[in-house]
């Protein structure tokens, strides 16, 4: 199916140039990616606005396409910067690692290259000079234990990044023939093994910097900023509830009836800790800073323990005997008070 150039632009057939320009720039403003990061539909949306643009603004292209319905050589004309980007998931070792802007703006794209100049405030740029670009920030997944989350831990992430090619400083060229360390492409992808350091209690979806690491920055402008999200596991056994930790632990009915201390674990270790006399199965305790640390407080939640009895299994003549003397324990039958219907 063709695409309605005049309908992705939201236009009217007989829309002047300065009609074109107006629409496309309202809507490259809203669907551009830096403002909207990590958006499919709207990287699509940018694309689609982007090729209408293309061929609208051109008069030559308009009119071709106004017979014809269509454009020679789109979109094979090269003009599409999301092209070495749409590749963008790279398999590094078990991470995936997003190359987001670094290839933008590359490959014969210049005309549209100084509209975002103009449509961003980062200056014009021209053909033959171009203005320091920051680089995009990039952003990388890693899954991390449980337990390495709650105690803190670091890890590798090995990440590929564009980089200038240094034997020809990015031109491609190198004693007019084609660079051979780049084959003329500029640009080669260099693989670091970085090292993060994931703090003490990070929680799952919880991004951690690192500086300078994003994608490099175009015409000597600053590198983006690489954010490690941390994908936490969960436990069996340890619930997490914001810092605070959560178990349950069984009782017996004597430890839950006569009151007792019991060993619970925490992501600290083993805590001695206090069962009252008279505790009734749901009930829920607190150790104090026994939970997990804020990263941003540095304070420690807490460890809620909620007690459950445990009923023995092994039926006996002894146990028969026991459970009645339990029972002429209840002063009353425990479900008096309870509604029977609505
Ligand atoms: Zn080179």
């Amino acid at each position: 199916m063709p695409t309605d150039y005049y309908k992705v632009l939201g236009i009217e057939r007989s829309a002047s140039a300065a009609e074109i320009k107006k629409a496309y720039r309202k809507l490259a403003r809203k669907f551009h990616p830096d403002v909207n990061p990590d958006d499919a539909e709207a990287e699509q949306k940018f694309k689609e606005i982007q090729e209408a643009y293309a061929v609208l603004s051109d008069t030559d292209k308009r009119k071709q396409y106004d017979t014809y319905g269509r454009v020679d050589g789109i979109p094979d004309m090269g003009f599409d910067p999301f092209r070495q980007a749409s590749s963008s998931w790279r398999d590094a070792g078990g991470v995936q690692v997003e190359f987001g802007d670094s290839a933008r703006g590359q490959g014969g794209f210049q005309d549209l290259g100084d509209i975002f100049g103009e449509l961003f405030g980062r200056g014009r740029t021209s053909k033959t000079r171009r203005q320091p670009r920051r680089g995009a920030d990039q952003e990388v997944e890693v899954e991390i234990a449980f337990g390495d989350a709650v105690r803190g831990t670091s890890v590798t992430i090995p990440i590929q990044r564009q980089v200038a090619c240094s034997s020809c400083n990015g031109s491609g060229t190198a004693d007019g023939r084609s660079c051979p360390s780049c084959h003329g492409a500029g640009v080669l992808i260099s693989t670091e093994r970085l090292r993060v350091k994931i703090p003490e209690g990070v929680a799952d979806g919880q991004r951690v910097r690192v500086a300078g690491k994003g994608a490099e920055g175009g015409a000597g402008g600053k590198a983006g900023n690489l954010f490690v999200k941390a994908r936490v596991s969960q436990d069996g056994f340890f619930e997490r509830d914001g810092d605070n930790i959560r178990t349950t632990v069984p009782v017996t009915f004597s430890e839950a009836y006569r009151g007792g201390e019991i060993e619970v674990g925490t992501v600290h270790g083993p805590v001695r800790a206090k069962v009252p006399p008279g505790t009734n199965s749901g009930r829920t305790f607190r150790l104090r800073g026994k939970g997990v640390r804020n990263t941003k407080t540095r304070a420690y939640g807490d460890h809620l323990y909620t007690v459950q009895i445990v009923v023995p299994k092994v039926i006996s003549p002894a146990g028969e005997e026991a459970a009645r003397g339990v029972a002429d324990l209840y002063q009353a039958n425990p479900r008096k008070d309870l509604p029977t219907g609505i």
